[in-house]
């Protein structure tokens, strides 16, 4: 079978990075794909771990050379995902799975249709308010993030599947189901070689 993209996108603050960390642990099919972006590391993120923290001048280069499957700018910084990252993970058979905003998905679903979106939504705006309180993010950047979650929340009419991330064990086992879901899916299966009798 040949593996597809799961994307993440939300409003940051949701939750994205938490659930990501918990589903690669989980399921030893999923690989999370490591973003670059020209946005200073918070404290703890370390280049390489959570991000490539590169300078502007280095991922222009990295667009000019075509490095990225997709970039967009985001929160007004860059972000983009490895093609040959990518690349090699479903050479691999391995499903990667991207934390990504909704430009990139939008541009990833249409290169990739068989890409499976999920939008992870926060429970509420005060909810959201407050993780991104406790993640201790700079408050411009806070207040940047929130304003546009909105356009991001409108956004979640173009994926396959909405999840709210109210209780954490129950979104991260919701996400798993659905990944699981789409890899029984009929139109993913060589029957040939399922159903060797049958066909
Ligand atoms: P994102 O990657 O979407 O920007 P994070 O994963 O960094 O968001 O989460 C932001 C904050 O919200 C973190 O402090 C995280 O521990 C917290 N958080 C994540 N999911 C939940 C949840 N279901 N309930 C309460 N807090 C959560
Ligand atoms: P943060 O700075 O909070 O980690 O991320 C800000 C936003 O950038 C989030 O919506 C996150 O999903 C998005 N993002 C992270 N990596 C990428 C990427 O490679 N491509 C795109 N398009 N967005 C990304």
């Amino acid at each position: 079978m040949k593996p597809f993209l799961t994307i993440l996108s939300a409003p940051s603050g949701t939750g994205k990075s938490t659930i990501c960390r918990q589903l690669v642990k989980k399921r030893t099919d999923v690989f999370q794909s490591i973003s670059s972006t020209t946005r200073l590391p918070r404290p703890g993120e370390k280049s390489g771990k959570d991000y490539y923290f590169l300078t502007v001048d280095e991922f222009k280069a990295k667009i000019q050379a075509q490095e990225f499957l997709e970039w967009a700018t985001v929160h007004g910084e860059y972000y983009g995902t490895s093609r040959q990252v990518i690349e090699d993970l479903l050479e691999k058979g391995i499903y990667p799975l991207l934390a990504i905003d909704v430009q990139g998905a939008a541009s990833i679903k249409k290169k990739m249709p068989d890409a499976v979106l999920i939008f992870l939504a926060p429970p509420s705006i005060e909810s959201l308010k407050i993780r991104l309180e406790k993640r201790k993010d700079a408050e411009a950047d806070r207040i940047k993030r929130l304003a546009d979650s909105r356009d991001e929340i409108l956004a979640a009419k173009n994926y396959d599947y909405v999840v709210v991330n109210d209780d954490l064990e129950k979104a991260v086992s919701q996400i798993d189901s659905i990944i699981t879901a789409e890899k029984l899916k009929v139109s993913r299966q060589d029957l040939s070689k399922l159903l060797p009798a049958y066909t």
